[in-house]
């Protein structure tokens, strides 16, 4: 038996076999390559292994459908050994110093677009062909290629998981992540307390493949990982597994109780959710509503931007699933760690302060404007709000609620239903939180992202695992700007929530409800905790 030790981000117990996830972050973050020619070799490998794995799906569509079909899956694979995509590719590792990767993005984007250009319907589909077969070379160069083959109660141990990468497990399959790096406020830190997975995080487990498919358990209470565990170690390990659910077995009488205090305070406790797959573990939690329905999740697992039609049909799910309940769609906050490729975002020396959140909406009206005609339409069939994301000025509230103006005349005229959407913001940089009651006045609530404020507040790097300690977001300037914020929010009669990770914290619940927060939102699985916690409080 091995013991590795790492920090806990989601605590919890859980037993399974490892998979080794090999350079997933690294392949995905930089773009310069520091070593060209094993970026060269990176990309002979997913080559070669995207090249078998087309060979195999022609002769299975060859023997399920026919040749003539088989030939489309052909025609991909032979854009990879020549022609002018391959090329250039080639030539971006080179000529030009790119990481394998970002070669594969930049040339496939450009073919992409090249073909679709053409306008003719039969290079539109040579178009889909380059998107898929440089996804399926990215999916290898990320080592995130063969995770079709997970086997049930999987422990990932990895470097670092961009979100996108998250999204793409099979997370019914997942018992536990271990990663290298990782801080406990990046968004796969985040997409895991979501989901209640055990997680560790710093941990000093090599990333080797060697490891690959040995027994192992994530005790993340204790942030331990053994790898095979001896008797005694998978006992112990059963027993904590026994006691954590009789915990939370007890805790299921509190999911269909009202949140309040014994003096009669009604706190509203909802759940923050990437999808409306994630609908069922709110309800299980018995969350009253939803407060941060993360929106570009429905972008990150995709390889193109979804339609007006599909996002309409994920809000709809999740406000008819709500039954009534109130929903808060966060407009999309796309860019730094959450990329999806077919955005183009430029590569920045500082992404955190870069094009994200409600600039990336500003520099693009027509994303902006599909996502808010998704949500009107949407609106007739329950209770939703708007939220948009990293405001730090009254202009850009003003900019939103034109472009709602605009989209809701637009639906009026088509004579599509509405129903009423209240317009809200996230508090989520310094300038915001010291503008508050200006930005009061225009919006009908406020949020606040604690995990961005406490960011741009201390000015550290939420994702950076070597300086997470400095990350406080106990600090006493970030609980100064909440009591400011919350204060901003009454004096002009609007109410204030908070939906950052702070906001499961039991120590500060009680400083949070005596400051006049009205709404926690949290990960599904705090809820019946927190609300039993208020309903004891005086
Ligand atoms: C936040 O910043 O606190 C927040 C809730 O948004 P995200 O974590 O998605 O950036
Ligand atoms: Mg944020």
């Amino acid at each position: 038996m091995t013991r590795y030790h790492g920090k806990c981000v989601f605590s919890g117990v859980a037993k399974g076999q490892i998979k080794v996830i090999e350079n997933a972050m690294a392949s995905a973050m930089q773009v310069r390559a520091e070593n060209a020619k094993a970026e060269w070799q990176l990309l002979i490998n997913a080559k070669a292994e995207a090249d078998k794995q087309l060979r195999e799906l022609f002769a299975k569509t060859k023997q399920e459908v026919g040749e003539e079909l088989a030939n489309i899956i052909d025609v991909q694979r032979l854009m990879l050994i020549d022609g002018d995509l391959n090329d250039c590719i080639e030539a971006l590792i080179k000529d030009e110093s790119l990481t394998a990767t970002e070669a594969v993005r930049r040339a496939g984007k450009e073919f992409s677009e090249i073909f679709t250009a053409l306008g003719d319907p039969y290079m539109k589909a040579r178009s889909a062909d380059v998107i898929d077969v440089t996804n399926r070379l990215l999916a290898q160069l990320s080592g995130i290629g063969d995770l079709h083959e997970l086997f049930s109660n999987t422990i990932i141990v990895a470097e670092d998981l961009m979100p996108s990468q998250t999204l793409t497990l099979d997370r019914a399959k997942i018992s536990a992540f271990v990663l290298r790096k990782g801080s406990s406020n990046s968004h796969t830190a985040i997409l895991a307390r979501s989901l209640g997975i055990p997680c560790l995080a710093h941990s000093d487990i090599p990333i080797d493949k060697a490891l690959e498919g040995k027994a192992a358990i994530v005790d993340s209470e204790e942030g331990i990982l053994y790898v095979e565990p001896d008797e005694i170690s998978s006992f112990e390990a059963d027993k904590k597994i026994e006691r954590i659910n009789l915990e939370k077995k007890s805790l299921e009488e509190m999911c269909d109780k009202e949140t309040i205090t014994k003096s009669g305070k009604k706190i509203a406790l909802y759940a923050n959710i990437g999808e409306a797959d994630d609908i069922p573990a709110v309800l299980r939690n018995g969350a009253e509503g939803i407060g941060l329905f993360r929106s570009e999740f429905l972008y990150l697992c995709k390889n193109n931007y979804p339609t007006e039609n599909e996002l309409f049909r994920a809000y709809r799910k999740a406000l008819e699933a709500m039954d009534g309940k109130h929903v808060i769609a966060r407009t999309l906050d796309i860019g730094a760690d959450k990329t999806a490729n077919y955005f183009n975002l430029e590569s920045e020396e500082n992404p955190a302060l870069g094009l994200r959140g409600i600039r990336v909406c500003i520099e693009n009206e027509q994303v902006f404007r599909t996502q808010l005609r998704a949500i009107y339409r949407a609106s007739a069939y329950g209770n939703i709000a708007i939220m948009f994301p990293m405001i730090s000025s009254v202009w850009e509230v003003e900019y939103c609620k034109e472009q709602v103006a605009k989209v809701q005349a637009e639906l009026k005229n088509e004579g599509i239903e509405a129903g009423e959407v209240k317009l809200g913001i996230m508090i989520e940089t310094p300038a915001a939180a010291m503008i508050s009651d200006s930005l009061a006045k225009e919006v009908d609530f406020f949020s606040v992202g604690t995990n961005d404020l406490t960011q741009y507040t201390l000015a550290v790097d939420r994702q950076s695992s070597k300086i997470d300690r400095f990350y406080d977001p106990h600090h006493p300037a970030i609980l100064k700007m909440l009591a400011i914020i919350a204060e901003n929010a009454s004096r002009n009669g609007i109410w204030a929530g908070i939906c950052g990770e702070l906001a499961a914290d039991p120590k500060l619940t009680k400083t949070f409800i005596d400051m006049g927060y009205k709404e926690l939102s949290v990960s599904p699985s705090y809820i019946p905790g927190l609300r039993k916690l208020i309903r004891e409080m005086a």
